[in-house]
Order: structure tokens, then sequence, then C-alpha cells
């Protein structure tokens, strides 16, 4: 498996790989790799004639006061699990490569961002459409997989690489989790005991809305209120139920909807959500 560093060697390796024919699947990560990441980079060898996964831990997303220092960082073992999993290429560039003194672009997609994780983290977004088209530009994939974890992230990428034109196609797959219902993030790395206990109360807030809703309830405030109500060991960020592309609250359920928390358990904060298809 080949470890790249510059987008300059990144391109050069991708354009070999375009002119022999072949498909070129993208994961971009932030590391400390788990089942969630494992299972987008078996969707990539599977589809994909090659595959790379990326792993930069992006500092423009991370506002001034959020984990940047602490994130944790294991990048041998993630190479061990890419190769692992059948990846091709490892594409790590550092942040003073990425981001060199006197850096003034920015890729912002607007109104996807202003509610959800993006009221909590007025930054974030920019970030992650920055540093995903400065990856789309050097990896030059034919495919790009998100998971539903960050299902707002995955929208929004959608949103810009249509905008763009970039010709990616962004594949989203599902959230796994651990045994309990908890969805795996590199975050829970940062839980105790005792808040790994009560995190545990996000899934099962929202499996219980996912009944609701396949029992019939379409009125937002009523399924809203029953999850805050399961996640009354935590601290809410927020809990939203909005329409799955645009990102705005519905006023009833219809359509393809996402039921979206955020939460802070002790100093971490977790994110999780369903999505539900309502038949017309
Ligand atoms: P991260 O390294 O946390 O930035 O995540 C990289 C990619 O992995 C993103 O597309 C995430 O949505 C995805 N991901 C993270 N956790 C999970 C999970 N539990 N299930 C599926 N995908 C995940």
């Amino acid at each position: 498996m080949k470890v790249m560093h510059t987008a300059k060697e990144m391109r050069a390796w991708s354009f070999e790989q375009r002119g022999a024919g072949k498909t070129i699947g993208f994961v971009p990560t932030m590391g400390a790799l788990h089942e969630g990441h494992i299972s987008l980079m078996r969707a990539c060898v599977e589809r994909d004639d090659v595959g790379v996964l990326s792993i930069f831990v992006n500092p423009t997303q991370f506002g001034p006061n959020e984990d940047l220092d602490k994130y944790p960082r294991t990048f041998e073992a993630d190479c061990r699990i890419a190769e692992d999993v059948g990846m091709d290429a490892v594409y790590a560039p550092d942040a003073r490569t990425m981001y060199p003194e006197g850096y003034a672009t920015y890729v912002a997609v607007e109104r996807l961002t202003d509610r959800l994780c993006g009221a909590a983290r007025p930054t974030h977004f920019r970030g992650v459409t920055t540093v995903v088209a400065k990856l789309f530009n050097a990896v030059l994939p034919d495919r790009a997989y998100f998971g539903q974890k960050d299902a707002q992230q995955a929208a929004v990428i959608r949103r810009m690489t249509r905008d763009l034109d970039f010709g990616v196609e962004i594949v989203e797959l599902p959230i796994v989790r651990e045994s309990d219902g908890l969805a795996m993030s590199s975050r829970n790395k940062y839980l105790s005991a005792e808040e790994r206990q009560r995190a545990s109360c996000l899934s099962r807030a929202l499996f219980q809305a996912q009944e609701m809703l396949e029992n019939g309830e379409r009125e937002p405030k009523r399924i809203i209120d029953a999850v805050r109500q399961g996640m009354c060991e935590v601290d809410i960020d927020y809990v939203e139920l909005v329409d799955a592309e645009e990102m705005t609250p519905v006023e009833r359920v219809e359509g393809t909807v996402l039921l979206a928390v955020a939460a802070r358990v002790g100093e971490t904060r977790l994110i999780d959500n369903i999505k539900f298809s309502a038949k017309a």
C-alpha cells in the first residue's frame, strides 16, 4: 500500500490509475479508525478498482475551544487496518502542507449549514467543505464514501459536489453501532465508564422515535419531545427533525426526514441520527 503526503504525489498517482482505466474510490477520515470507517473502506474496495484512504485531522473544522489537540492519532495502526481491508493508498498530508502561510481560500455551502451542528459549531462546515474540496482535487476520485453518522456533513458534501461540478459520486453508508446501539465514533474513547453508559441513551431515544414513526406518528413536536425525554441523562445540544436534504425543520413528517441529535456527555460532544421515509 502506497503512503503519500503531498497533493502533487497524490495527483500523479491518481492520474496514473485513471490513465490505466481504473476507477478511484475515496474514503476521507481523520484517522483513529474503527468499524464505521472500515465499513466505508469495504464498500470502496468492493466497488472501485483502487481505493484511497485519507487521514488528516483537519484544523479548520475545529472551533477554538474544541478537541483538536487531544483528538486521537493512531497513524501506524490505521495504515495496517487500511492495508488489511485492501485499500491501495493512504493520503496523509500535514497541516502546514494543506494550509501554508498565506492560505486564504474557503468553500462554504449556504443554508444547509445554518442549523444542527452548523448552529453549534459556526465555522465547522466551512472547514469540512474546504478540506474535502482540496482532497477531491488531490485524489481525483470517481466515488467518495461517507457515513450517515455525519448526515448533515454528507448532505453538505453532496450539495457542494453538485454545485461546484466535481463530478464525484457521493455514496452514503449506514451508521455502524456498538452492541448497545451507541454510534461508533473516534470520540467515544474520551468517555469514562459511567459516561459511556449514559451515552447509550442517544440511540435508545432515537430507536424509540423510529418506532413512533413506523407506527404512524407524523407530528414533529411529539417525536422531538419523546426524544428529549429519552435523553434526560445527558446535556442536550439539539434534537431536530428536518428535511433530509435541505436540513430545514418539517411541519409534518413527509418524504425523507432526518431526526438528528447532539449532546454533551461530560466533556464529550456526541451526535447520532436516524432517517425515515414516510410513504406518500
Ligand atoms: P471521521 O474520521 O470521524 O471524520 O469520519 C470519517 C468518515 O467516517 C465520515 O464519513 C463519517 O461519517 C464516517 N463514520 C464515522 N463514524 C461512523 C459510523 N459509526 N458508522 C458509519 N460511518 C461512520
